[in-house]
């Protein structure tokens, strides 16, 4: 933006004489002589004059329009429509009270009689007007410059970004709105300082400025948060030329940012919407994007997302749900349910995986795919994951008062809850307070847990299995899995995706998949679940492999804690 402005500021002056009836013959003669430093157009109607004005935007207006003094303020207010930052100068025949009033209101910026014209007064009128002009927009350029970056800030952007609308509407044109923030900047902020976090955030608006041309507007809206408006024609393909910029700007956040002797390679999430096909007002294609955006987000990895159908519905559901979350978890409206784990050495249920449900006072049962990502992207999935780590507790001593001694509980801990540096004392102190045995807790953790920081992830874990509970590694083989990773994670199952054991006897591939994790996973000590176990036949593969455990509706869906309970004394009862 500073660079633009200087630019503007180098060039010549250029100045619109609009004369209308020929008075100002002299002036623009005067004007011509004295003032070589300017460029000088003339016009001798006020179209013409607007026509001039919107395709060589001159830097000040002279009007000279004696015959017209009823019409001024309507005539300047036209211009100022458009560029309400050009100044205009009246010249007027007789200078007056009721004339200087008349142009007063009118928002003229100055005014020059004729009655006591020279080249002087003209001379410091335009360098008045110029001055006046450059100093405002200094004034606003300050106002709309983001201090860390330099670049546009928020209000800036939306400014930019509705009178950009407004000329779209009339011209047929399009435009792209890109949002984009750093994948688990709060983390890094709260991890490592927030001066690291400025130099990550400079570094990336200065390659972001690097990419600006004339079709894209950049600005900064929040901490790590960016956007870019891309200016589109008529005749361009939106997705192409958004895709294209997308990619300049992934390219650009390739490389680490060196900071002291360390390096930090950025992520980012990126998301997209275009006027007009997914909304035309300001407010809603921000939106749009930054739903897009938070889409990408889940990949872990620098993704964009263009905004879509099926993402509006979700939107929907997610502006329907979010507000209601906080108050769900207040009033008790959370519950888990159960879903037993079979140990195929002796068919018996020995375990289970809680798993959260909402019982929505209009909606009825909500499974948790419609409301943890909102959880999650609200950051609400912390103290949601806190009671369900408590009430899992809570159910163990529930089953063990009642007499049944189950060997494992797993419980789902979201990726996001490694963000929150309390993770540890608050699961310690959880596991104090309820008194219940943490050797029959077990963490369920997916690898994208550790696809930020491993080391804060490593540590986490090794201290938490302090207190004797045990992790298990969820969905193992959806995500990039490797067993060098498996090796340095204190961990003691792995649970096959449900996604290998569909078609693990009808696809080569799969069954070959299935059969070499179970082998590795043996050799490294650990204990395998294979879960979705739909069908007598899967069953049997997974028995024949020597699959440890079994999780899934051929055996049973997830119960209520009751039925489950009620389930596993009748099960005793029976051997
Ligand atoms: P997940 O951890 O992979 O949980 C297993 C999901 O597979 C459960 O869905 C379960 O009902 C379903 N399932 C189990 N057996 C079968 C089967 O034989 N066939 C089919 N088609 N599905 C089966 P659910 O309960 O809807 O949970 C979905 C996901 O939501 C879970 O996937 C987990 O990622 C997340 N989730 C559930 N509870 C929690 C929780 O307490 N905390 C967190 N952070 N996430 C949770
Ligand atoms: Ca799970
Ligand atoms: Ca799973």
């Amino acid at each position: 933006m500073r660079k633009a402005l200087r630019q503007q500021s180098d060039r010549p002056k250029s100045i619109l004489l609009i004369d209308v009836d020929g008075i100002s013959r002299c002036i623009s003669q005067a004007l011509v002589e004295s003032t070589r430093k300017y460029r000088l157009i003339i016009t001798h109607s006020f179209s013409d004059g607007l026509l001039s004005q919107k395709q060589n935007k001159c830097d000040v207006i002279l009007l000279a329009c004696n015959q017209l003094k009823k019409s001024l303020p309507g005539i300047i207010e036209k211009f100022h429509s458009f560029q309400p930052e050009v100044p205009i100068i009246s010249i007027i025949d007789k200078d007056s009270p009721v004339e200087r009033e008349r142009l007063l209101r009118a928002k003229a910026t100055d005014y020059i009689s004729l009655s006591n014209f020279s080249e002087d007064t003209l001379n410091r009128s335009i360098r008045y007007a110029l001055q006046n002009a450059e100093q405002r927009k200094l004034i606003q350029e300050l106002r709309d410059t983001d201090s860390l970056t330099g670049l546009g800030n928020r209000q800036f952007f939306y400014r930019e970004l509705e009178t950009k609308l407004e000329q779209n509407k009339k011209m047929g044109t399009k435009l792209a709105v890109i949002s984009m923030d750093i994948n688990n900047f709060r983390a890094m902020n709260s991890r490592y300082g927030q001066h690291h976090g400025d130099i990550v955030v400079e570094e990336l608006a200065r390659r972001l400025s690097l990419i600006e041309s004339e079709k894209t507007s950049t600005a900064r809206l929040g901490n790590d948060e960016f956007s870019i408006i891309v200016d589109i024609s008529a005749y361009e393909d939106t997705g192409v030329v958004t895709k294209e910029i997308i990619q300049k700007i992934m390219n650009s956040i390739m490389q680490p940012v060196v900071y002291g002797r360390s390096e930090v390679q950025i992520k980012c999430s990126i998301g997209a919407s275009f006027y007009p096909e997914h909304g035309d007002d300001a407010e809603q294609l921000v939106h749009r994007a930054v739903v897009a955006r938070q889409e990408s987000k889940k990949a872990f990895e620098t993704r964009y997302t263009f905004f879509s159908n099926e993402l509006e519905s979700r939107d929907n559901l997610y502006s329907e749900l979010a507000p209601q979350i906080a108050f769900a978890l207040r009033s008790n409206q959370f519950v888990l349910h159960y879903q037993p784990q079979i140990n195929l050495r002796n068919g018996q249920i020995e375990g289970a995986e809680a798993l959260i449900r909402w019982q929505h006072p209009e909606k009825g049962l909500l499974y948790p795919d419609s409301f943890i990502p909102i959880c999650e992207q609200m950051g609400l999935i912390v103290p949601i994951g806190y009671w369900i780590i408590h009430q899992a507790c809570m159910d163990i001593n529930r089953l063990k008062s009642s007499g049944i001694d189950l060997k494992h509980i797993g419980v789902n801990l979201s990726f996001r809850q490694f963000g929150d540096d309390n993770l540890v004392p608050t699961i310690k102190r959880i596991l104090e307070k309820t008194k219940a045995d943490t050797s029959v807790l077990e963490l369920e953790l997916t690898e994208s847990a550790l696809h930020d920081d491993q080391n804060h992830v490593i540590s986490c874990l090794q201290s938490l299995s302090e207190t004797g509970l045990s992790f298990s590694l969820d969905d193992f083989g959806t995500g990039y899995s490797s067993f060098s990773l498996l090796q340095k994670l204190p961990i003691d199952t792995i649970k096959i995706d449900r996604s290998f054991i569909t078609n693990v006897t009808t696809c080569a591939d799969d069954a070959e998949i299935v059969r070499a994790i179970i082998n590795l996973a043996h050799n490294m000590g650990k204990s395998v679940i294979a879960e979705g176990v739909e069908e007598q036949h899967q069953l049997d593969f997974l028995v024949e492999q020597e699959c440890d455990f079994v999780q899934g509706y051929f055996f049973s869906k997830p119960v209520s804690f009751d039925l489950f309970q009620h389930t596993l004394l009748k099960c005793a009862a029976a051997v």
